[in-house]
């Protein structure tokens, strides 16, 4: 089946798209096409204007801060694999993409594509909401920012406004000493996921563990966040993250659909988050250990 006939412009610039935006109620941005294309063709999504992004240069840049590292809205998910700065300064990103599809549609997909589009599975949306990301929508000539960690309300679904075009994630950069741990369950290497977790174990020497950041992905309608941060000051030993972690998906509803049962997403999201905690522990006392 093929689109429904659509109109196509290229702005060079966020504020001219945006303005695209405002002017047509059934506009939809364009930006590497890797979710959109295939629901046009099976005329779920039928907008009457197409706004390509990719050729904002604005939006394709990677800025770094003192503090933060900014994601332009544009950068494929391929490229921010091979950053650099994503590795060093994002490591729990970086664990992630390399789950996020395939490579040829990492080199078309975007971070903030995947941001926007808000997939319950999307391992991206799920690291920015555990992290507590900053989300940048230009809307109307300003810029409104998001937090990441209630910025997802349901499937496909977030609190940005319809005129708004998502510019840059700002990701606050880990502390030289950190542990991540990411794992999900899919039917194939690559698929979406059926359930997953993320962790970030933040270290300060002569305080210890500072924080902890973890996240559960393709359990609900949106990445939830697990609050285990009674574990800050503990020996972080096994059965005190094992404790942590069930008391905190004691909170947690899991849907039930086709591929699993809501019982099985509680089952295997408290298994993968006590292994992304564990993981990301270890990696610390290896830094430690050097
Ligand atoms: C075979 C295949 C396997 C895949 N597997 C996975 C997977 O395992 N995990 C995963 O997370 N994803 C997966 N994806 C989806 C992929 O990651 C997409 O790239 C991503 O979901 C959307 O990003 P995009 O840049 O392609 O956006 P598009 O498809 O262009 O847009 C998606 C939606 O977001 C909106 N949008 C995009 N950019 C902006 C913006 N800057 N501002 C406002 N709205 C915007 C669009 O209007 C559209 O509604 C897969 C896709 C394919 C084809």
């Amino acid at each position: 089946m093929k689109p429904v006939r659509f109109d196509y412009k290229r702005p060079a610039t966020i504020d001219e798209a945006c303005g695209l935006l405002a002017g047509d109620d059934n506009a939809r941005i364009l930006a590497g096409g890797q979710s959109l294309i295939p629901m046009l063709s099976m005329r779920l999504s039928r907008p009457s204007l197409l706004i390509d992004i990719a050729h904002i240069p604005e939006l394709t840049t990677f800025v770094e801060t003192e503090t933060h590292i900014e994601i332009g809205a544009m950068v494929r998910q391929a490229a921010a694999q091979k950053s650099e700065l994503v590795k060093t300064h994002i490591p729990l990103l970086a664990k992630a993409l390399g789950h996020v599809g395939h490579p040829p549609t990492r080199a078309r997909g975007t971070v903030g594509g995947s941001v926007a589009h808000a997939d319950p599975s999307a391992e991206i949306a799920l690291v920015t909401a555990t992290l507590g990301a900053e989300i940048t929508y230009r809307v109307d000539g300003t810029d409104e920012i998001f937090d990441a960690s209630d910025f997802f309300i349901g499937p496909m679904l977030t609190i940005a406004p319809p005129t708004g075009c998502l510019t840059r994630l700002s990701f606050a950069k880990a502390p030289a000493v950190c542990g991540t741990g990411f794992h999900e369950v899919a039917p194939r290497k690559s698929d979406y996921a059926l359930v997953s977790a993320a962790a970030q174990i933040n270290f300060a020497a002569g305080s210890g563990v500072t924080s902890i950041h973890l996240g559960i992905g393709s359990v609900g309608d949106f990445p939830e966040r697990l609050d285990v941060n009674k574990l800050c000051g503990t020996p972080l030993d096994d059965a005190a993250i094992a404790d942590a972690v069930h008391a905190a998906m004691q909170m947690v509803e899991t849907v039930e659909d086709l591929h699993a049962t809501a019982a099985y997403r509680k089952r295997v999201a408290t298994e993968l988050a006590i292994r992304a905690l564990r993981d990301a522990r270890d990696e610390i006392s290896k830094d430690l250990n050097q």
